[in-house]
């Protein structure tokens, strides 16, 4: 399966604010303090900023122009100063399910995907931390792909504009938003790019703005025990762990980062998670791969180690990528593996694989241009061997449809 195939349709870059000056400042990403600390430089009063800020992230404007409680000498002033920066939409696709994933050029370089899973009446928008990975979890197609750089805040809280543009969600206030909650779980672990990702999600939780719940952001790691305290302490979000294995010399291998933090200082921090209890539990995310982490020994072992944690299991089965080292569990091994979760007390859902059919599910995700490299060295290799290529159903579509 693959998203480079012609019926893609390939966007020309979003030309919001074409060539801005190298020294504008783009008014997007920076926190309230800095957005002041902007508008005083910019030889405007302070309370500019609460305007601004309102336009920025409550109405959702994308030039100075629309702005039109300031009048037009602010704003001529302000535009000769600064930009209102958008990531470039360069493709989105829909899949058979309703999941939309956008591929994003980044402006300081890049490009990162961004997937919405709709439910009824709500959604979770799964946004990237970072262009690439380094920590190489062997089941994830993101891992495959060197990291390149950090995602900056305006990139991050990029993501969700893009996504609100395209659902039409401004202003912020308005009632029965379908982009209801955010996970950080795209591309990257959040936790090695900190500083960029708790200033995003303060902006994206300010009141005044975005205005989107704590209780409704998880933030997703793979194990990166040195960060964790802090982001309970300064962003009490819900968090997620990728623990995928109950043994070390399995996770060693799956997810490598556990050879510097094993699982039980892993699970040590998660006991001591602040804002973590029995109404806000800690979710263990445990990919199921067919003969590597899934026998009832190993649901045995997980229930374990849950011990003292409030915790809840989602079990995923694994979903493929072109070239991936292992297949899923079967239906009955993972229910069963389910089945011994469940009798000893927690909540181990198996959670239904959505935007398969785009490369839009979990573990999926990679730049098109990584992906496109690969698919040409693989097209090389299978021109060799007589394989063909997999059908491909995705629905690709122009922006703003
Ligand atoms: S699972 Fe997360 S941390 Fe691991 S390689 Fe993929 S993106 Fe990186």
């Amino acid at each position: 399966m693959s998203d480079t195939q012609d019926n893609i349709i390939q966007e020309k870059p979003l030309a919001l604010n074409p060539s801005p000056a190298a020294d504008q400042v783009d008014l997007i990403g920076l926190s309230r303090q800095e957005l002041e600390a902007a508008v005083i430089r910019f030889g405007l009063p302070k309370f500019r900023a609460k305007q601004i800020w309102h336009w920025l992230y409550h109405r959702g404007v994308k030039s100075i122009d629309e702005m039109t409680t300031l009048s037009l000498r602010v704003r001529d002033k302000l535009a000769g100063y600064c930009f209102i920066g958008r990531p470039s939409v360069v493709n989105q696709q829909l899949s058979e399910d309703n999941t939309r994933k956008w591929l994003l050029a980044i402006p300081g370089g890049g490009e990162v995907e961004t997937v919405f899973i709709p439910e009824r009446e709500r959604g979770a928008l799964c946004i990237s931390s970072q262009v690439g990975c380094a920590l190489s979890c062997k089941f994830c197609h993101t891992g495959t792909q060197p990291l390149l750089r950090n995602l900056t805040a305006a990139d991050i809280v990029g993501q969700l504009m893009i996504a609100r543009d395209t659902y039409g969600e401004w202003p912020s206030s308005r009632g029965g938003r379908l982009l209801s909650n955010i996970v950080m779980m795209g591309m990257g672990e959040p936790l090695l790019n900190f500083d960029n990702v708790a200033k995003a999600l303060k902006i994206v939780m300010d009141q005044e703005g975005i205005s989107i719940s704590k209780r409704r952001i998880t933030l997703s790691t793979a194990g990166y025990v040195p960060n964790m305290k802090r982001c309970g302490e300064e962003l009490n979000v819900n968090l997620a762990v990728s623990l995928h294995a109950v043994r070390n010399e399995i996770r060693d291998e799956i997810v490598p980062l556990n050879k510097k933090f094993p699982i039980e200082e892993l699970l040590e921090a998660c006991r001591s998670y602040p804002g973590s209890h029995n109404a806000r539990r800690i979710t263990f995310e445990y990919v199921m791969l067919k003969g590597i982490n899934d026998s009832e020994s190993d649901a045995r072992e997980l229930v374990r180690l849950m011990r003292g944690i409030p915790a809840k299991i989602n079990l995923i089965p694994f979903n493929a990528w072109p070239g991936a080292p292992f297949e899923c569990s079967s239906g009955a091994t993972i229910n069963r593996f389910s089945e011994i979760i469940n009798n000893a007390g927690y909540s181990a859902p198996v959670r239904m694989p959505r935007g398969r059919d785009i490369m839009a599910a979990c573990g999926q995700l990679k730049s098109a241009s990584e992906r496109a490299k690969q698919k040409s060295q693989e097209a090389t290799a299978s021109s060799s061997c007589g394989r063909s290529s997999n059908p491909y159903t995705a629905r690709a579509f122009p922006i703003n449809s």
